[in-house]
């Protein structure tokens, strides 16, 4: 087997070796519990039909109903959606949400859609969908190309589907709908927090530590909008259309404003000094800390020996492969990890997902103060892992979720238990 989802379970196989597992567990672990492919007809605004290629998948609900997001990008694919769904398993576990992992996708452009295409295309997923997701099964929310919005309409449709409002079937909604104050920059603050968390470990503080991100979305940008407030120096931002850099530093607020502007990141210069570069120069641009909040296999075998950045902090999900990790680990390269350092989204859907069930809603202060209750344990036990075990912080990372999906799968009893 190749493709990503086949590198995806390299990890497990690391993890494994590092800790007693029952072999019941990884048999459990080798695919995902069950994955549905849809066709989504919809009409176009010409008076045309259109179909439009749609996944979802639960890879494992040991250790609760399955949570992951919904992408909208030309290249989701099947295979794409089981990796992600296989990460979403160990993020859950690693974050010690009563959760497990799930993905979804859809094989799309939204660029190339109107709004009301693309309202139609989200319903016309939970219709598909309806039977396989729900509020005690399966809870998708936002990724790449999805927001708010589409968030609100899909809960929407799945109320009117089953009779009544269901908001939590769906994290990440707009506020007035159910969503959690908080949600919006979870994930990049969640990023942030667990930086600052380990900063000591890590070597990293404001007055020295100049920052270069990839992929200036809403993940990237409030992660970058915190790291500038705090006084880290941003020194080269990029999205898919171009990437900017410039030592004296840029700021991020005023390079979004540009970019909702005009569009693109081109020309945002807050100085006058800004460089335009390639992504892939920008990348291996001189830095302390790397940044790759776009999307999977940016940082590769072919790419790793010319990464600059002693330290990378994953907020994309996969972007770096196994084989640039051997790299990177040879060069000395600290990585934290896409499972422990975006978890703030995942951890702040689940708020989200307990205060639509309980009908009684946090104020910010509340929601932040527990992401950082919630990621503090973690950080440090995963920190602690690497230097116990002298493995490095992926690994350690996939050692610890496992061992808690490990506990869950054996309180049903293992082949040792039965066969005792
Ligand atoms: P987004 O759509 O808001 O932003 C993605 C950004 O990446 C956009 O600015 C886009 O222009 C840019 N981009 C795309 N291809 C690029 C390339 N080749 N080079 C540089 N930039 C590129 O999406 P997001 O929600 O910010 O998600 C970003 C990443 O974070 C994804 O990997 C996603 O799976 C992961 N993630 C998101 C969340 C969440 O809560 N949204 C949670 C956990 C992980």
């Amino acid at each position: 087997m190749s493709g990503l989802f086949a590198e995806a379970r390299k990890r497990l196989k690391a993890a494994a070796k590092h800790l007693e597992v029952d072999p019941d567990v990884l048999e459990k672990l080798k695919y995902p519990k069950e994955t549905l492919a849809a066709s989504l007809m919809v009409r176009m605004d010409d008076g045309s039909r259109r179909s439009f290629k749609a996944w979802r998948c639960r890879y494992d609900d040991t250790r609760g109903p399955t949570k992951g997001g919904i992408r909208y990008h030309p290249q989701v694919n099947i295979d794409e959606v089981m990796a992600l769904a296989f990460w979403m398993t160990f993020k859950c576990a690693v974050a010690n949400l009563p959760f497990g992992g799930a993905k979804g996708g859809v094989s799309v452009n939204p660029r190339q859609l109107s709004k009301a295409e693309i309202e139609r295309l989200s319903r016309a997923y939970v219709q598909a969908f309806a039977s396989f997701i729900g509020p005690d099964r399966d809870i998708p929310a936002p990724d790449v190309y999805t927001n708010q919005m589409i968030m609100g309409w899909m809960a929407n449709e799945y109320g009117a589907m089953v009779g009544h409002p269901t908001p939590a079937v769906i994290t990440g909604k707009p506020l007035v709908l159910g969503g959690s104050l908080g949600r919006e920059d979870a994930t990049g603050r969640g990023g942030y927090y667990v930086l600052r968390l380990l900063e000591k470990e890590l070597g990293v503080s404001p007055e020295k530590t100049r920052v270069v991100l990839q992929g200036f979305g809403n993940v990237g940008y409030h992660c970058a909008r915190l790291l500038h407030e705090a006084g880290f120096r941003i020194i080269g931002l990029s999205d898919s259309t171009s990437a900017i850099y410039d030592s004296d530093g840029i700021d991020p607020v005023a390079a979004m404003e540009h970019k909702r502007k005009t569009g693109a990141l081109a020309g945002a210069s807050t100085n006058g000094k800004t460089v335009e570069m390639s992504n892939a120069e920008l990348l291996e641009s001189e830095c302390d800390l790397l940044i790759p909040a776009a999307l999977e296999n940016q940082i590769t075998g072919e790419n790793a020996d010319n990464i600059k950045a002693p330290l990378i902090l994953e907020l994309a999900n996969g972007p770096t492969t196994p084989d640039a990790d051997a790299i990177l680990d040879r060069k000395g390269v600290t990585v934290v990890p896409d499972i422990l350092a975006n978890a703030g989204g995942v951890t702040v859907s689940y708020f989200e997902w307990v205060q639509n069930k309980s009908g009684y809603y946090w104020t910010l202060e509340e929601v932040q103060s527990r992401l950082r209750q919630f990621l503090e344990p973690e950080a440090t036990r995963v920190w602690q892992l690497k230097q116990d075990k002298g493995i490095d912080m992926r690994t350690a990372a996939y050692v610890h979720g496992l061992d808690r999906i490990a506990q869950a799968v054996a309180a049903h009893g293992t082949k040792a238990y039965f066969s005792s």
